[in-house]
């Protein structure tokens, strides 16, 4: 898989979904098979995979890219889900995004069977979304092995904010 074909697959819309954002959208990626399958042979094989008990990824596009590593891996995967979408009880926490502000929640029972993660994402642009998730498994004595994502957004500096190996595909 080249970075020019991933970068193919990749479109970018200007001003969505605010004025001045370049959002970068990774669903194209889904309809070229050969390079999705790469890709996730890529982000399995990570060190940051390999050191963690188990995955997290994030609403909605972690999801993708997070439920494909884990049974390329056959380890277990959790969700940090947006307000309103997951039952049970609740460890949350709110965030700022690039446009505007969040909350991301964890099952707390599905959080406690395991003690490592790595968190899975389809994109890092400030890391305000993956800071906040890793502060909620910090609260709550769980090891961060590291930062998977497929795009980073470097003028952002998302890096940064983060403690953890950071590993991602392609940048802008
Ligand atoms: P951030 O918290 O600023 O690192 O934003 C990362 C999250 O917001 C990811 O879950 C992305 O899906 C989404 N996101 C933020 N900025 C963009 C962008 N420019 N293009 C596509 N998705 C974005």
């Amino acid at each position: 898989m080249g970075i020019k074909r991933l970068n193919e697959l990749i479109e970018t819309y200007k001003d969505y979904p605010k004025e001045g954002i370049e959002f970068k959208d990774v669903l194209g990626i889904l309809q070229d098979p050969n390079v999705f399958k790469e890709l996730i042979l890529k982000m399995s094989s990570s060190q940051i995979i390999k050191n963690a008990e188990a995955i997290i990824s994030i609403d909605a596009r972690g999801f993708i890219f997070g439920s494909a590593i884990s049974l390329q891996v056959s380890k277990p995967m959790i969700v940090a889900r947006k307000p309103g979408k997951l039952p049970g009880e609740l460890l949350e926490k709110n965030y700022s995004l690039e446009y505007g502000e969040n909350a991301l929640s964890i099952q707390k029972k599905a959080l406690q069977k395991y003690s490592s993660y790595a968190i899975v994402d389809d994109l890092l642009a400030t890391g305000g979304t993956v800071n906040c998730v890793s502060k909620i498994l910090e609260n709550n004595n769980k090891e961060v092995t590291g930062v998977i994502v497929v795009v980073e957004l470097m003028k952002l500096e998302g890096k940064l904010k983060l403690d953890y190996p950071i590993e991602s595909f392609i940048t802008f």
